[in-house]
């Protein structure tokens, strides 16, 4: 039986591609048939298969059905299929596998589920996890999940995408990758209709137990597995995401990837875009669409590069440059009480502007960036002003997922005939106009997060701060060819994503040993630490 429970190991089943020797020596004689495939013909059978199913969802259910079966193929065909594979894995097609989360359930543990009524037990959960050598795991409670809100447990699929993400982008090894979802309920009334719904069926716990539970996780994963697991939150609610990184970024190895990544992906498009604006960050002045906690980071990094690029200018001239657009309008200082947090920096001493046309027309801004989940809110009047403003205005509509983009590729080509930079959060196909084709780059935090933490569990840091985010994003633009930019593209293709991470884990390694954060004595070359460090299925 040896050979069956080999087979029913997705880290240790190789199918048809188990050699003479290997069925001989662990008892699969017979439970194979008996061609003995080559990996690329294995890999070539597995995509026509993906191929031959019609849709997305479908697609999404062949590859966590194969993630679950055999390990290596699955890792083989995301690292050789980036560019058809992510939009599967990742987003869009992961948010509607979010949304149907309970519907296409399988039994396959993949993660834990922590929820508020498992308080005082949640070291229980951990042990009962077969891995007990976790560097990385990605955690959310399901507030804000993508741009489609509260899911509750349905959210899973973000934390198990991301860190196949991890895997895939960057190598590190999915032994180490523990996702995981803390239940506390969901507020939106369809879910909790929902017969097969398989969370907690309550709105959400909104009291201290919240905080202890999520206390209690990041205790007890830091004593369980050391200071240097990575414990990354991920699609939190702004209410909770912020507080709690500020909170766990003193003392635990922790980073928010919507906050931060975010920003750093962005950061990098910005870099990439001087050669084609000619002009540095410093003198951008930028418009968000969107004042949470994807706007909001970006906004905190790029006040953050806007003073190591410029020394002579403090960080509130910096944040001057930056105006913040929400739901009630231009944040202003008239508005200052009863704001939020994480806006105060930007609520200038300005007058009203209640539409984003009036701020535009009086920001006269040349980068505008759409991080407010609101479809369609960059139409022709908008994407037209800027580009009567610009030579060459910036415009990002990142919100995800493609249905909650601020506006689309062509749009944003067509209105400004052809004038802007362009980046989105979802992936579109190239655009044609006349004789020109433009190939939109996808400002995808796939492009830094991966790096982040293979650099991170490489050299055993125990912190991740804002400055790292610095350094991924130079070293991304530092990626960034010629050639991506004659096509406007400010990212490198999908497909080199690998190399970029690598790159961005020595970066990233280097500076943490620099900071006094590693673990590790001082390696011959960081590159060559951080390639030794990755999984190659
Ligand atoms: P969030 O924290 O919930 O923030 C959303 C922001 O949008 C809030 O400031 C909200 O205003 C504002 N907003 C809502 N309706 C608006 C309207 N009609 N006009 C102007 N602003 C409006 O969410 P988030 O984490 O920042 O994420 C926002 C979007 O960015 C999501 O779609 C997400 O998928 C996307 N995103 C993309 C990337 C990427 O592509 N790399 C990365 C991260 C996030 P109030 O503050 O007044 O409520
Ligand atoms: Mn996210």
């Amino acid at each position: 039986s040896t050979g069956f429970n080999v087979m029913h190991t997705p880290s240790l089943n190789k199918g048809l591609e188990f050699t003479a020797e290997e069925r001989e020596a662990n008892n699969l004689r017979g439970l194979v048939p008996s061609a003995i495939w080559s990996p690329e013909l294995h890999l070539q059978h597995a995509m026509a298969q993906l191929r031959s199913k019609a849709t997305p969802i479908e697609k999404y259910i062949f590859m966590q059905s194969m993630q679950d079966r055999n390990e290596q193929l699955y890792y083989r065909m995301l690292a050789a299929h980036t560019h058809e594979l992510m939009p599967i894995v990742y987003t869009p097609t992961v948010g509607q596998a979010c949304t149907d989360f309970s519907h296409i359930y399988r039994q396959t543990p993949r993660g834990v589920y922590i929820s508020i009524n498992d308080l005082g037990h949640v070291r229980e959960i951990l042990d009962n996890w077969p891995e007990q050598d976790i560097r990385a795991i990605v955690f959310t409670d399901g507030e804000r999940i993508l741009g489609l809100g509260d899911l509750g447990i349905n959210g899973m699929g973000i934390p198990i995408g991301k860190l196949a993400l991890y895997t895939a982008c960057a190598g590190v090894h999915p032994k180490y990758c523990l996702p995981v979802t803390l239940d506390v309920g969901t507020n939106t009334q369809s879910i909790l209709d929902d017969p097969f719904y398989m969370g907690l069926r309550q709105r959400r716990d909104r009291t201290e137990a919240y905080d202890q539970l999520v206390d209690e996780f990041m205790t007890e994963a830091k004593a369980k597995y050391g200071p240097q697991v990575l414990l990354q939150f991920e699609d939190f609610g702004n209410t909770n995401a912020f507080r709690l990184l500020h909170k766990y970024q003193p003392t635990h190895c922790t980073f928010n990837d919507d906050i931060q990544g975010t920003a750093s992906v962005v950061l990098g498009g910005l870099f990439a875009a001087e050669q084609i604006t000619q002009k540095s960050l410093s003198e951008h002045k930028f418009v968000f669409m969107g004042a949470g906690e994807a706007g909001t980071g970006i906004a905190d990094l790029i006040a953050m590069a806007i003073t190591k690029e410029d020394p002579e200018k403090s960080i509130e001239d910096a944040r001057k440059q930056i105006y913040l657009v929400d739901s009630k309008g231009l944040v202003i200082a008239e508005r200052k009480e009863g704001l939020q947090h994480h806006k105060l920096n930007y609520a200038h001493d300005v007058p009203a502007a209640s539409t984003l046309i009036e701020t535009i027309e009086r920001v006269q801004p040349s980068v505008l960036i759409g991080v407010c989940t609101i479809a369609k809110t960059f139409n022709q009047q908008v994407c037209e002003l800027m580009a009567s403003i610009n030579e060459r205005p910036v415009i990002f509509a990142l919100s995800n997922p493609t249905s909650k983009a601020e506006c689309t590729a062509e749009e944003a080509y067509t209105w400004t005939k052809g004038k802007c930079v362009f980046a989105s959060g979802s992936p579109f196909d190239p655009v044609t106009l006349g004789d020109e084709v433009f190939v939109p780059g996808q400002g995808n935090n796939a492009y830094v997060f991966p790096g982040i933490g293979l650099g991170v569990v490489a050299g055993g840091l125990t912190r991740v701060d804002d400055t790292i985010m610095l350094v991924a994003a130079r070293t991304l633009a530092d990626h960034v060819t010629d050639d991506d930019l004659k096509t406007g593209s400010v990212y490198p293709p999908l497909s080199k994503i690998r190399d970029v991470s690598l790159k961005i884990a020595a970066a990233v390694a280097e500076y943490g040993f620099e900071q006094g954060y590693a673990t590790i004595e001082k390696p011959e070359s960081w590159t060559e630490l951080c390639q030794a460090a990755m999984y190659s299925p």
